[in-house]
């Protein structure tokens, strides 16, 4: 059943929905087409959107159609409207909390921190970014003091990311991590050089598209609703569930860039494909808190969709046993000398670099996890921002054994903390985390995915996920979402027995 005051709730929320992927059609516009000089335009028409979707959502009324509707529905309210209703009520009461004035002073940090950082990321300048780096924290802070005072600001922060997840849980996480990793990738540095050389040839940047995108279509990224482009950092947006775009980039003096980037980004763009239609413009695709249209249902789940298809399938000794051959034929007279082990190999050498977006599976969360500390240090105050990079430099040193030669390829490298994300990299881990768990629990409830896998089909894998991840877009949280699927909470052990097997044997460790 339903009623009127729902029924005003649903077409709110729809409204809302609209503006905000009008916001994402700008936002992609603004990463692929436009020119730079658009920029300043752009930030303005964006932060009018954001206010027309804030004001909706603080529209008392609203408040007051939820409130009724919750009793009329009672104890007859479907999950749906349950879930709905739960999602419009805390998001209003997060923006509620939150005064006018501050949501137009991030807005616009936002927009010239992320400038300042542009400038002295080219520049390797710190100390000019070092200002805007403190504002940003102090409006966080803030923020977190508004939204959630009665909690550690990192919690505050990370539930916009990840609902539910708290710092203590992830220095549990990250413990076990690091007591495998670390040793893991010490005892593979001594085995000797790097791997990659082969990657490392001129590769035509057409042949390279159609390979990847050719793959990325039959995982199931459907190209009838999606498309592909060319950007400097690539990423996946939806406009609905009928148009989702993936993006990527290409070096033409080394294959792993573009095939990997493109495969990681159609895993986000399969998710928000086959997200049930039926909760287009409403609460299950919009991130209320977040100001964002989206089904999937956390920033970690979503990475675990791209990691999934992009490593554990995408970089699967499986996967190149059947595809090898058509990259070979992609490439005539580049890669016939090269076997298939070799190839292998080659996409998954591991070594300590300073890059994190260019970090191996091993090293990758050994980058978030210092991360995630500096941030805890910054947000508490016991690190100040002017002595974070040298702070940067030395947990480099502790734990990948380099020192970055400058800021740039060390501080400065992520755009993340300009953009007003801070707490927002442990999700890349978590999402890493939930991928082994999805994908061991695939292959443990349909046994015939693992053959179907080695023969290059990749549709009971696909329907799977579609049953008990896609359909349900954030119909469920993370953690329900994880429960039902795999039968356990988020556990690192599918994820550190699959790096110890997979590495041990390709390294002799
Ligand atoms: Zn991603």
């Amino acid at each position: 059943m339903t009623t009127r005051s729902y029924e005003r709730v649903e077409r709110t929320v729809a409204t809302i929905n609209d503006v905000l992927n009008v916001i994402n059609v700008l936002t992609w516009d603004a990463r692929v087409h436009m020119p730079a000089a658009g920029a300043g335009a752009r930030a303005e028409q964006l932060a009018t959107l954001t206010t027309i979707a804030k004001g909706h959502l603080t529209n008392p009324a609203l408040a007051a159609d939820v409130a009724r509707a919750q009793t009329e529905l009672g104890a007859d309210a479907t999950l749906v409207q349950r879930r709905t209703l739960a999602a419009v009520r805390e998001a209003v009461s997060h923006h509620e909390r939150i005064p006018d004035d501050l949501t137009e002073r991030l807005a616009r940090a936002k927009g010239t921190a992320q400038q300042a950082w542009v400038e002295a990321r080219r520049d390797d300048d710190f100390g000019t970014f070092a200002p805007h780096l403190a504002r940003m924290l102090d409006l966080k802070r803030e923020v977190a003091s508004y939204t959630a005072p009665d909690r550690p600001v990192y919690d505050a922060l990370l539930h916009e990311y990840e609902p539910g997840m708290t710092a203590s849980a992830l220095r549990t996480l990250f413990e076990r991590l690091k007591a495998t990793l670390g040793p893991l990738v010490a005892a593979i540095a001594e085995t000797g050089a790097p791997r990659a050389e082969v990657l490392r040839q001129q590769f035509d940047v057409s042949r390279q598209r159609a390979f990847a995108l050719g793959i990325a279509e039959r995982f199931g990224y459907d190209l009838r609703r999606g498309r592909l482009d060319e950007a400097p950092h690539p990423f996946e947006i939806s406009f609905s569930t009928n148009d989702v775009r993936i993006t990527t980039r290409y070096d033409p003096a080394f294959l792993g860039q573009s095939v990997f980037a493109t495969w990681h980004e159609a895993g986000h763009g399969i998710y928000e494909q086959y997200a049930d239609p039926a909760y287009a413009r409403s609460a299950l695709s919009s991130d209320l808190i977040g100001l964002y249209a989206v089904s999937g249902t956390s920033y970690g789940t979503h990475e675990s969709q791209s990691r999934l298809w992009e490593n554990l399938v995408g970089r699967s000794r499986a996967f190149w046993d059947v595809h090898y051959g058509e990259l070979v034929y992609a490439f005539p007279g580049q890669l016939q000398d090269v076997d298939v082990e070799t190839f292998y190999r080659a996409i998954n050498t591991v070594t300590p670099s300073p890059i994190r977006v260019e970090a191996d599976e091993v090293t990758y969360h050994l980058h978030v996890i210092l991360r995630f500390e500096l941030e805890v240090a910054l947000l508490d105050g016991s690190l100040g921002v002017d002595d974070l990079p040298g702070a940067w430099d030395e947990a480099m040193q502790a734990t990948l054994g380099l020192r970055p030669r400058n800021d740039r390829e060390g501080v400065l490298q992520d755009i993340h903390w300009s953009a007003g994300l801070v707490g927002a990299f442990p999700t890349y881990t978590i999402g890493t985390v939930m991928a082994s768990q999805f994908f061991a629990a695939a292959l443990r409830n349909a046994p015939g995915i693992q053959s179907d896998l080695a023969r290059g089909e990749y549709s009971s894998l696909l329907g799977w996920l579609r049953e008990h991840v896609y359909r349900h877009a954030r119909l469920h949280g993370a953690d329900e979402l994880l429960r039902n699927a795999t039968g356990s909470d988020l556990d690192p052990s599918a994820f550190l027995e699959y790096v110890t097997n997979k590495y041990g044997a390709l390294y002799d460790v």
